[in-house]
């Protein structure tokens, strides 16, 4: 076994070609010579067929005979060409060829037997720890780190930097637990083209996603399959080169059956590739994002801790993958803020998109509308599908995933019987499906800013901390329930109605005096159950507005809304109201200054009483609404 501290005290002796020329010696090299010649004053030796040269008698430690072998260092190249030697005294010795230096290798092909190897290819991360720089090698088959001592917590070759193509030489070992190459020479390659070449080939290759059928039959999902295909081959890519992915996502069912599953399956891929235990925490982050949207403050806070695990970690930026949001207009601000830095960002989403808006900030857009589908197709039965192409052995754990999220998101799909199907092999039936979605909102709720990764599990029962599923499920679905029913009972006989000039009846709602705040649900969640309780006892068209101090949401039935437009029209009519917000066509929310509010809502209540009634009663039961 190599690696242990006696190995490499061995003595190195160069060996010539017998080629070689007087240039290729350096000083204080030993190198392997046979004597030609015993003179009174000295020895010649020869290192190879053109060069030779005298050992002194006057610096000759030995007694020599022609023919014997003896280790030499260069001394002096004279002006006339004679060349000097020194003789060393050396025992125990191994012999280097000077054109065979350590075999080349593969990462992949490296173990903790390997011994002394080269490894060519790309610097991908350089992390500076308190004893040796960290340099992690990337040659297309995997990465490995590599230790490069100077001096304790001092920065070892300062002229590498992350991107460079590099040939590393080095004795393999284990480092607790894992394998580790200690650097002995590391030096920029002198073709980097071919080098990247060859990095790309391999990459290309191991990125390509499986070859995996749809879980169901359905055709609207095989017309998106090449999108989802090119979404997991980035994926992939990124887990391959090292760089994290940051996900996104709707803080609510959907959203969680889109995340879960993805999260996993990159864990998976990244403990494949990475020889580091650590690599899937460092590489995979998933966070909720409780707008329906990519808030600013949500871009700043990830653009913070990418900056400062680049310093701190010499980590590459992240790609960041929105998750059940992120198709719209509302998302721009946030984009633009990372379009500064070199982080992608790729959207699965089923909300209807604002393409113009979003379609030269994004380097990949899913979404069921661009192929002439709607929302019907949720981000979960997407997104269990993108996992399955990045892992496939994944997709037996998932099964249930895609019918909790379209329950979750009410997907009308005729396709969701197949879904419900296909759950109840895996042991779940209908109610069991439901309660996993209520439990997930209600988790989420509580988790506010928190991933809340084992308990997300837990519920989902998708590899979790081995709590008893159901019992974890039924808890928190009854709770969500006996919420839900309190936050109704006392609320809804606060609403007041009325019958606009254009006949679709207005619902109003004082979110802040009338429930109870800070409690589960939400206001956007809490008015889209109020609308959908009262539009079910009564003709449609109707709207409901649920306003705190300085916002409101609206839901609506039947009516031909464009909020987008009506929040644009609403700050032009009333200067200084402060109006922002947005959303979809039908459902959204919006936010203004308090002093203003019964400006705001008496115009907004004229506008809606302008609106065009929907021949076809548009339904938005299924647009989740904000939580503000
Ligand atoms: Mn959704």
């Amino acid at each position: 076994m190599s690696g242990d501290a006696g190995a490499t005290d061995t003595f190195r002796v160069q060996a010539m070609d017998s080629d070689a020329s007087i240039d290729e010696l350096e000083p204080d090299t030993p190198y392997l010579a046979t004597v030609n010649g015993v003179v009174p004053y000295g020895i010649f030796v020869d290192v190879s067929e053109s060069v030779s040269g005298l050992v002194h008698e006057s610096t000759l430690s030995g007694n020599y005979e022609v023919g014997d072998t003896v280790v030499v260092e260069l001394v002096a190249v004279h002006d006339d060409g004679d060349v000097a030697f020194d003789d060393i005294e050396v025992s125990d010795y191994e012999i280097v060829d000077q054109r065979s230096p350590p075999p080349e290798h593969t990462v992949a092909d490296v173990t903790g037997d390997s011994g002394n190897v080269t490894l060519i290819g790309r610097v991908d991360q350089i992390k500076q720890t308190g004893g040796p720089t960290v340099i992690t090698l990337n040659d297309g088959t995997g990465l490995l780190g590599c230790a490069a001592f100077e001096a304790a917590g001092v920065r070892a070759y300062p002229d590498i930097a992350q991107g460079d193509f590099v040939r590393i030489t080095g004795e393999v070992s284990r480092h607790e637990g894992e394998l580790q190459l200690e650097v002995e020479t590391l030096t920029r390659v002198d073709d980097p083209a071919a080098v990247e070449k060859r990095l790309e080939e391999r990459l290309a290759e191991r990125a390509v996603p499986a070859t995996v059928e749809p879980l169901i039959d359905w055709p609207a999902l095989e017309a998106m399959w090449p999108s989802l295909e090119s979404l997991a081959q980035r994926l992939r890519r990124m887990i391959l080169e090292n760089r994290p992915v940051r996900i996104r996502h709707h803080a609510d069912g959907d959203g969680m059956c889109a995340a879960v599953p993805l999260e996993l399956a990159l864990e998976r891929f990244a403990r494949e590739v990475h020889d580091d235990p650590n690599a899937p925490r460092h590489l995979i982050r998933r966070s909720p994002a409780k707008a329906p949207f990519y808030e600013l403050e949500d871009a700043v806070r990830d653009l913070n801790f990418a900056l400062e695990d680049r310093a701190r970690h010499g980590q590459r930026l992240p790609l960041v993958l929105m998750l059940d949001n992120g198709s719209t207009e509302e998302d721009v601000p946030a984009y633009r803020n990372l379009a500064h830095y070199d982080i992608p960002i790729a959207v699965v989403d089923h909300h209807h998109p604002d393409p113009d808006a979003v379609a030269d900030l994004l380097d990949i857009h899913v979404n069921p509308y661009l192929h002439g589908e709607d929302y019907r197709i949720t981000t979960g039965m997407l997104c269990v599908e993108v996992a399955r192409l990045i892992d496939p052995a994944i997709g037996d754990d998932v099964r249930h995933v895609p019918a909790v999220a379209g329950l979750a998101d009410r997907s009308e799909a005729e396709h969701m019987s197949a879904y419900i199907e296909l759950a109840g092999t895996a042991g779940y039936d209908l109610e069991d499906l439901q309660a996993i979605g209520r439990a997930l909102d209600y988790a989420a709720h509580w988790l506010k800013y928190r991933s809340g990764t084992g308990i997300v599990r837990d519920v989902l029962d998708v590899k979790g901390t081995g709590a008893d599923h159901e019992a974890v499920r039924e808890l928190l679905a009854s709770g969500a329930e006996a919420a839900m029913n309190r936050q109704l009972e006392d609320a809804i006989a606060h609403v007041e109605s009325q019958e606009l000039a254009n006949g679709a009846t207005l619902h109003r709602l004082d979110l802040d005096a009338y429930t109870h705040r800070f409690e589960y649900p939400a206001p956007g969640k809490t008015t889209g159950a109020i609308h959908d309780q009262l539009a079910a006892e009564e003709a449609e068209p109707v709207i409901t507005v649920g306003f705190g101090p300085d916002f409101a949401v609206l839901r609506s039935d039947g009516v031909v809304l464009d909020i987008p437009a009506m929040v644009d029209e609403l700050d032009e009519a009333l200067p200084g109201a402060g109006v922002s917000g947005g959303g979809h066509l039908v459902v959204g929310s919006i936010h203004f200054v308090r002093g203003r509010r019964d400006d705001v809502l008496s115009t907004l209540t004229e506008k809606m009483a302008a609106a065009e009634i929907d021949p076809e009663l548009t339904s938005t039961a299924d647009v989740p609404t904000p939580d503000s």
